[in-house]
């Protein structure tokens, strides 16, 4: 199967920062699971495996102290 899977709303991510979209989850075979941008596969995305949203998270973050600030207020609104 090579279908998407999208992150419910209800999980906090960061919005890719090449070109703004909310990220998905995409079944990598074998291999598990990436975290990647819908748009770009030049955009980054995670190392296959479990689904880590995480590490998109760190990657995709220019100010890390806005982050937790925007995090603390409920979300990427
Ligand atoms: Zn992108």
């Amino acid at each position: 199967m090579n279908g998407y899977v999208n992150i419910p709303n209800t999980v906090f991510c960061k919005r890719c920062r090449n070109c703004g979209a909310r990220p998905i989850i995409a079944h990598a075979g074998i291999e598990g699971y990436v975290v990647k941008c819908p748009n770009d596969d030049s955009h980054y995305q995670t190392v296959p495996g479990i689904i880590d949203i995480e590490d998109w998270n760190i990657h995709n973050t220019e100010l890390y102290e806005n982050d937790y600030d925007l995090k603390a207020m409920g979300g990427d609104r």
